[in-house]
């Protein structure tokens, strides 16, 4: 069985799991301990067995939960220097032999799982992506990203299935309650990515074969799943992509598991 699922996705709390076989992998560990155990029992997992937890970046909704998680149940998570320490004084006390300092662009391994991580543009210190490598086709979960060019399209390209950020919405943005300097922030590249960057994104990785979509990160004020949603079908049916017969996709939840997607 290889697949994914989002247990949580948004501002709230991001995590998700990755399933190769005998192999679980957790992307982000937003959301606290009981949330955690929660979510992985209704995707029948058990906490005790996930072999890796890997961070993308230091803000809390991706690591607020980490250090209870770590001393909990002792996962081995991996992280880059810089996002450890900028989160270190804030994790609490954790077992050193559970820490696998990674650097961007290098492969590693988790069990038989081979991963790629890449840097994507954020306001943070050094963002990461990530690419699984399966014999079914790569999964990649990518959110957190201002912008996509050419660099990152190229480490996403050919994903079977793809976790990509549709965080807001232009219109709801612009004209919503946020003071200007946080709009600025959102939008310029280094902030989170609009329903129209992920459709426009969307019709690259579709066109070279992606079958299966998780809009993921969506922004609570400035967006709506159906908005976004609407935004990539609309995308990708301008370059005669269909929904359910080139492409399943699905809008990731914020307060409760999204569906496993098998590939
Ligand atoms: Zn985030
Ligand atoms: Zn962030």
């Amino acid at each position: 069985m290889i697949g994914s699922v989002a247990l949580r996705s948004g501002s709230s709390g991001n995590c998700t799991l990755i399933r190769n076989g005998e192999t679980r992998i957790i992307v982000d560990c937003g959301i606290n301990g009981k949330t955690f155990t929660g979510a992985l029992a209704l995707a029948g997992e058990s906490p005790l067995d996930i072999d890796g937890i890997l961070i993308t970046h230091e803000h809390s909704d991706h690591v607020s939960g980490l250090g209870v998680i770590l001393r909990k149940y002792k996962i081995p998570f991996y992280i880059t220097e810089k996002t450890l320490e900028l989160i270190f004084d804030h994790i609490g006390k954790f077992d050193p032999d559970l820490l696998n300092i990674i650097k961007p662009e290098e492969e590693f391994s988790i069990k038989d799982q081979l991963v790629r991580s890449f840097k994507v543009p954020h306001d943070a210190a050094e963002t990461l992506a990530y690419r699984f490598v399966t014999p079914r086709g790569d999964i990649t979960v990518c959110t957190d990203i201002g912008s996509v060019d050419q660099v990152i399209l190229d480490q996403i390209i050919g994903s079977r299935l793809i976790i990509l950020e549709s965080n807001y919405d232009w219109q709801l943005l612009k004209n919503g309650p946020y003071p200007r300097i946080l709009k600025d922030r959102i939008s310029n590249g280094h902030g989170h990515l609009s329903n129209d960057q992920c459709g426009e994104t969307l019709c690259h990785l579709v066109e070279k074969g992606t079958e299966q979509i998780v809009l993921a990160h969506l922004s609570k004020e400035n967006n709506h799943p159906s908005i976004a949603e609407l935004t990539t079908v609309q995308s990708l049916d301008n370059i005669g992509a269909i929904q359910d017969k080139d492409y399943v996709l699905q809008v990731a939840k914020r307060y409760s598991n999204s569906d496993w997607m098998q590939i």
